[in-house]
């Protein structure tokens, strides 16, 4: 076999990053070591609060906030999950009407599908086509009885990068009272975000897209922002999130992130310049089109592919013959087949749903790893279409 056919080529980031070794480390030693209960009163335990404090001291300053708006959860979608339905819950007295968009992932759309089955309203705003929510769309939506608006910051299927301060903006000019939640989860470790300064009182993020381990959440909640507990037991952070804190995971979440924002500008570059690169090369082939933004107005890890005459999961199995691993569409909620809500809100023609992969990057990803990936489309991309045209 010769080397090249034994190199691995990881390109499915927003599914699942890998965790830094040096996150492995510190888990392993916090595993072994410091393995008490953040609650317990003896040393053990107050080693292990330690932990949590300090990570929540990492956290608020990458957020510029305080550490008492910090809460860690076991996932993107759990944070997701206390922020709609816990803050609609809590401030269904003002208003049942509640706002978001037709992109958003499952964590928040099914939120609001199961609060209309509550008897709340959702507005549901579309996007164009390259999956951007016109911020003047949502000054038309919110009204009197607005209590929340969810948006999320960097769309996971095809890297639409919201206004998100400016929506932020207009939503408080029109409502003060309508709180703001911003999905994170795809955009925490490749953007700066001041959840202050853009207005947002709740904020998603999950330690798995930024090469922290599966099973570790953050959530942002604004000062003074009043939000009831979906979880009930103990009474840990505060009673809004209980259960034992998952102390390693939440360690190693916090180091992840300080890493990644202490180099922060410079990954980006090389991020974006490595997408274009790879766009450039790849836009060559016949009958393949990007989908969504480009440059500086898109996520920097998330490219978009679709692929005239060639079934998604035909070319995901192709490249996975030569151990490059893409998505089809986006496969980051479930494993079952669905037609992608966010292709069909921008607007993608009929016969490119089924057609599409994702390529998603992360600060591991090397240029030659792309490189070698649209060498693969190029052989690949002409030869199943001949396949399927017979
Ligand atoms: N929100 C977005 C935009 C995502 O991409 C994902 C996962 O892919 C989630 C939420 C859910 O995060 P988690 O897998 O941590 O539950």
């Amino acid at each position: 076999m010769s080397e090249l056919n034994e190199r691995e080529v990881y390109l499915d980031n927003s599914a699942t990053t890998p965790c830094f070794p040096e996150v492995v480390e510190l888990m392993n030693r916090i595993f072994l070591q410091e393995y008490g209960n953040p609650s317990s009163l003896h040393h053990k335990g107050v080693e292990a609060e330690k932990r949590i404090r300090e990570a929540k001291e990492t956290f608020a300053q990458i957020l510029k906030c305080r550490t008492d708006n910090i809460y860690f959860t076991s996932c993107g979608t759990e944070s997701d999950n206390i922020a709609l339905i816990g803050g609609a819950l809590a401030n269904e007295r003002q208003g049942k009407h509640l706002i978001t968009t037709q992109i958003e992932h499952a964590a928040v759309s099914e939120s609001m599908r199961y609060l209309e089955s509550q008897g709340f309203e959702v507005t549901y705003l579309p996007v164009d086509r390259y999956g951007r929510v016109d911020p003047e769309s949502v000054r038309d939506a919110v009204r009197d009885d607005t209590i929340l608006v969810s948006v999320m910051h960097m769309n996971n299927e095809i890297g639409a990068l919201e206004p998100i301060e400016e929506i932020g903006r207009i939503i408080k000019e029109k409502n003060p009272k309508t709180l703001f939640h911003v999905d994170a989860v795809q955009s925490f470790g490749k953007a700066v975000i001041h959840p202050q300064k853009m207005h947002i009182d709740f904020l998603a993020a999950s330690g798995h897209k930024f090469h922290s381990p599966k099973g570790v959440g953050l959530l942002y909640v604004g000062d003074g922002v009043k939000v009831k507990n979906i979880l009930f037991g103990g009474g840990q952070q505060r009673g809004l999130r209980s259960g034992t804190e998952n102390v390693p995971g939440i360690a190693g979440m916090a180091l992840a992130a300080k890493m990644i924002y202490s180099h922060l500008d410079e990954n980006l570059d090389r991020l974006y310049a490595m997408k274009q690169s790879f766009i450039d090369r790849v836009t060559k082939i016949e009958g393949v089109h990007v989908n969504g933004p480009t440059g500086r107005e898109s996520a920097p890890h998330v490219i978009s592919l679709s692929i005239e005459g060639v079934r998604a999961e035909v070319l995901l199995h192709a490249l996975e013959e030569k151990k490059i691993y893409v998505s089809a569409g986006s496969a980051c909620s479930s494993n079952r087949p669905h037609v992608s809500t966010t292709l069909v809100a921008t607007g993608t023609p009929r016969e490119f749903l089924d057609s599409t992969i994702r390529i998603s990057t992360s600060e591991l990803t090397k240029e030659e790893d792309l490189e070698y990936a649209a060498d693969a489309l190029e052989e690949i991309v002409p030869f199943l279409r001949r396949y399927t045209r017979r």
